[in-house]
């Protein structure tokens, strides 16, 4: 059965939480054991799929066909083990639960309440799986003594005491402020933070602290008398230059060894980090720059493309550059020309988005790289975009457009080469979609198959035909266009095993220029980037050395 970290944080947020677990997982793994990371999110939305990019980040998307945290994403990277539906939960999703066993009258009469109702459904969801890992981590979002977290951590408390001793520790992460007037970095806060965790029966085994800079001797005693921790289980987190540290930089202050500690494990079997050895090698040595734009709409938080950004990180590490990357908003070059804003890049992605609002400015910069020669990569709908642009531009089909659009607004306003699919298949079943359906996790979502033209771009990329990528839109490149788009020569090269989706599409006459239907971003890992992201920046690379 699973050894359980509960991993909670307190002082403020945005602290590194799912980072700090996402390396303490990798660490776990490079010393032989298996782990599942989860995420339990206190706010009242079921999923974060309804919620703004700009309020909560990316949406990450699992093969199982979940809209999940963000966090998620991490978790994949740094350990490499696929999330699932069941790895992500928030109290939206655990009160619809409890109300809807209340009305189908599961409970019997009874009168339901946040305890036992609640946690009982919370503790629940922490029990999948248990007996598949080794070591599972848990991850409570927002900080201790937030009003919609307390069935979480009441939750925890007792799932801790409902199993043999020994089996469950308790990791939190806090803030240590640095005074510059009096030199001194705070312990206070963490004390309070603390103190409020065992207000409510949690006391933390390790307790993680951020700090600009190393935590004095006489802090970290500080801290472990007055949080009731061992002076070796206050692990410092300084701040690193690079994600990909931080595996690394947690073994170094001992993490893995204070969690291995507090388990009792004796002795700790020894960490094979040359993984990781590699990763930060990559990372802190490259042999060149490239600059990508990307041009999008949610760009003022970095954030709302966090997958996007890493996956171009990988792509780098993989040839061995550095990728700057610029956000360039799409809406900047609606009205006016977009070579200005273009120029002087080595590559141009286009990546995902809902709504009209800034696709104008995509549909320019899939015209200016086809035009230009400059490798493209076009995401979900940077894909559709440059569909609509070749259809406008090559076809003569001026006023192609995307029906989301025409939804949106209200009104018939473009010939829709982009369509609401309404219909689809997954596995060995039809989905069947309105468009007035709720909004909430009825898009096309996670793992389907592909199937690659043989000699194309694509399969050239990926060294094979047969691939499986992660979805999440409603609409569609439609088929019918298929011949007149390809003796323009943008080639559908990608389709649904069916033959009726379109998945990939790329330009014939052009050194580096695919469109995909899906996130390829969701599956890149540092030790392992996506082979679209490898190539596009292997692509940019060589106009690089051209310029
Ligand atoms: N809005 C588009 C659709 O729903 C694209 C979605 C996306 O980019 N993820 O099809």
């Amino acid at each position: 059965m699973a050894r359980f970290i509960f991993i909670t944080g307190g002082v403020v947020s945005s602290l590194g939480k799912g980072l700090a677990s996402a390396a303490l997982g990798a660490l776990l793994q490079a010393r032989g054991y298996s782990v599942r990371l989860r995420k339990l999110d206190p706010y009242l939305n079921v999923d974060p799929g309804t919620m703004s990019p700009f309020e909560h980040g990316e949406v990450f998307v699992t093969d199982d066909g979940a809209e999940t945290d963000l966090d998620l994403g991490h978790y994949e990277r740094f350990t490499g083990v696929a999330a699932r539906h069941t790895d992500s939960v928030s109290s939206g999703r655990i009160y619809s639960t409890v109300l809807e066993k209340e009305r189908r009258g599961d409970y019997l009469g009874k009168t339901i309440q946040v305890i036992p109702h609640v946690t009982n459904e919370i503790k629940d969801f922490l029990s999948i799986g248990e007996d598949e890992v080794d070591f599972m981590l848990c991850e409570i979002g927002g900080t201790v003594g937030d009003i919609e977290g307390l069935p979480f951590f009441e939750a925890i408390r007792q799932f801790s005491q409902d199993k043999p001793r020994g089996q469950c520790i308790f990791m939190h992460l806090t803030l240590l402020p640095y005074i510059a007037a009096s030199g001194e970095l705070k312990t206070k806060p963490t004390q309070h933070s603390v103190k409020e965790l065992r207000s409510i029966g949690i006391a933390p085994d390790v307790l993680v602290c951020r700090s600009e800079g190393p935590i004095p001797l006489k802090e970290r005693e500080k801290l472990a008398l007055f949080c009731n921790v061992r002076p070796d289980s206050v692990i410092a987190a300084q701040d690193l230059k690079s994600i990909y540290e931080a595996p690394l930089a947690y073994h170094k202050e001992g993490l893995d060894q204070a969690v291995l500690d507090a388990f009792g494990i004796s002795p700790a079997p020894k960490p094979k980090l040359e993984r990781w050895d590699d990763v930060s090698d990559r990372v802190f040595n490259p042999e060149g720059e490239v600059k990508v734009a990307i041009v999008g709409k949610y760009t003022q938080l970095e954030d709302a493309y966090k997958s996007i950004a890493e996956a171009l990180t990988h792509g780098g590490m993989a040839n061995r550059v550095k990728v700057k990357v610029e956000w360039v908003d799409a809406e900047l070059f609606e009205k006016e020309d977009a070579a200005p804003h273009l120029e002087g890049f080595h590559a141009i992605l286009v990546p995902g988005g809902f709504g009209e609002r800034g696709t104008e400015g995509k549909i320019k910069a899939a015209q200016f790289a086809r035009e230009r020669k400059v490798p493209y990569l076009g995401i979900c709908l940077g894909m559709q975009m440059a569909v609509i642009e070749a259809a406008r531009n090559l076809a003569n089909l001026g006023d192609a457009g995307s029906e989301e659009f025409d939804h949106e607004a209200g009104a018939k306003r473009f010939t829709p080469v982009v369509y609401h699919l309404k219909e689809w298949v997954q596995g060995n079943h039809k989905v069947r979609r309105k468009v007035d359906d709720n909004k909430g996790g009825t898009m096309r979502l996670g793992a389907y198959n592909a199937v690659l033209t043989e000699g194309s771009k694509v399969a050239e990329v990926y060294g094979q035909t047969a691939i499986e990528e992660r979805h999440r839109h409603r609409y569609e490149v439609d088929i019918k266009y298929r011949e007149q788009l390809e003796d323009c020569g943008l080639i559908f090269s990608g389709m649904s095993p069916d033959g009726r989706l379109p998945e990939i599409v790329e330009h014939k006459d052009h050194p580096w220029f695919i469109g995909v239907q899906f996130h390829p971003e969701l599956k890149s890992k540092p030790f392992d980037p996506h082979p679209l992201f490898r190539d596009f920046v292997r692509a940019a690379k060589d106009v690089s050395r051209l310029v």
